[in-house]
């Protein structure tokens, strides 16, 4: 009965909004562009996201973490985004979307 609450809490936790990976938002970079994608503070500089969606992704070069630097406006640009979040490998790009 106990372990059944626990799943029962696990799953409610999971319906929240972070079902497009693993980002958190409430550790969202300041430095994002306003709008539903972000990169939170487990960025590792791989450059990834940069090379995906170059007019998306910057590398901030003061706090060596990429951020969002323009939100998708085009359906090219949003499969972009979506291309760098699910690649991204400490799933740190976050769509609020
Ligand atoms: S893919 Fe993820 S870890 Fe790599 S630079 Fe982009 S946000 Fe950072």
């Amino acid at each position: 009965m106990e372990l059944n609450d626990n799943t029962n809490e696990f799953h409610e936790e999971s319906n929240r909004g972070y079902d497009a990976g693993m980002a958190n938002k409430t550790e969202r970079l300041a430095e994002n562009a306003p709008g539903r994608y972000y990169v939170d503070g487990s960025c590792i500089d791989c450059d990834l996201c940069r090379s995906t969606a170059p007019a998306l992704f910057k590398r901030n070069d003061e706090t060596g973490y990429s951020i969002v630097y323009r939100q998708p406006a085009t359906p090219d640009e949003t499969a972009q985004a979506e291309e760098a979040l699910v690649g991204c490998p400490t799933e740190c790009i976050g769509n609020d979307g």
